[in-house]
């Protein structure tokens, strides 16, 4: 038997599932160096001054600002960013990157790209003072990389936009083992490893986790031999539909349990 709710959602997924695919996947670490050195090469054309960078990297560190630098040592340019820039649009990226090398190359600066900057600073100081990208309930852990909160809005805004019962999204206080994230029926209450709040992680794996245990609080479990299903064929028919699942098994299979290895020698 199919319920109600379920067929409501098969009718979003036809309508909103294959317009927002390109929205699947914001800047991350890897799409934001692309930028920078994209940005750096038009420099380099229109600049006297002789600067080669062969290499490019980019580097994270914890603040709630939008604060950036930019050093380059010997062929080597060195992008510091506050980590709230990651939750940033690609518009912002490219803004950034122009002041940067522009001061490096010693070129005037379009207005343009300073007025974009100002733009999201001032909403980013904004949303500091409202306090509105943390988790609300004060046990919970906060966002550092990656805004569950927003993350969450936007999922249940174009995925499950006829829910019934409301359900809150929060990372949990400590880093399991073993899950990626967890659905609590009685308390209607998703939690999601805080391990994944990194960087290094790619904002389509935490937004499938996401969904997945969003599945979890509308798609009821099958009996089968006395046993509970919870990820039955159909579960996982509805769990491929989100635009960033191919990307998010693969990044799961190849990158994350280097990036479990890394974290845990860190600590
Ligand atoms: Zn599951």
């Amino acid at each position: 038997m199919v319920s109600p709710i379920i067929m409501s959602m098969q009718y979003s997924f036809e309508f909103s599932g294959e317009i927002h695919k390109t929205d699947s996947i914001e800047t991350g670490p890897e799409q934001v160096r692309k930028i920078f050195s994209e940005v750096y090469l038009d420099y380099k054309k229109i600049s006297r001054k002789k600067i080669t960078c062969t290499e490019f990297e980019t580097v994270y560190f914890r603040s709630h600002t939008l604060n950036a630098t930019l050093k380059v040592e010997e062929k080597r340019a060195t992008l510091k960013l506050s980590a709230r820039c990651l939750m940033q649009p690609e518009t912002f990226h490219r803004a950034l990157s122009h002041i940067l090398w522009s001061r490096i190359f010693n070129c005037p600066c379009s207005e343009k790209h300073r007025n974009v900057w100002r733009y999201y600073e001032s909403k980013n100081s904004a949303q500091n003072r409202l306090g509105i990208s943390e988790n609300k309930p004060g046990n919970f852990r906060k966002s550092e990389f990656h805004d569950l909160q927003e993350y969450s809005e936007k999922i249940l805004k174009t995925y499950f936009p006829k829910l019934s019962k409301p359900v809150i999204v929060l990372w949990a206080k400590r880093a399991g083992r073993n899950r990626l994230g967890s659905y609590c029926v009685s308390g209607r209450k998703i939690l999601i490893n805080p391990v994944l709040d990194h960087p290094d992680v790619p904002g389509y794996v935490i937004k499938s986790v996401i969904f997945h245990e969003l599945l979890h609080h509308i798609i009821p479990p099958e009996q089968s031999h006395g046993r509970k299903i919870y990820h039955t064929r159909f579960f996982r028919r509805t769990e491929r539909v989100f635009p960033g699942y191919a990307e998010s098994e693969r990044w799961l299979r190849e990158a994350f349990p280097s990036f479990l290895k890394k974290c845990r020698r860190k600590k």
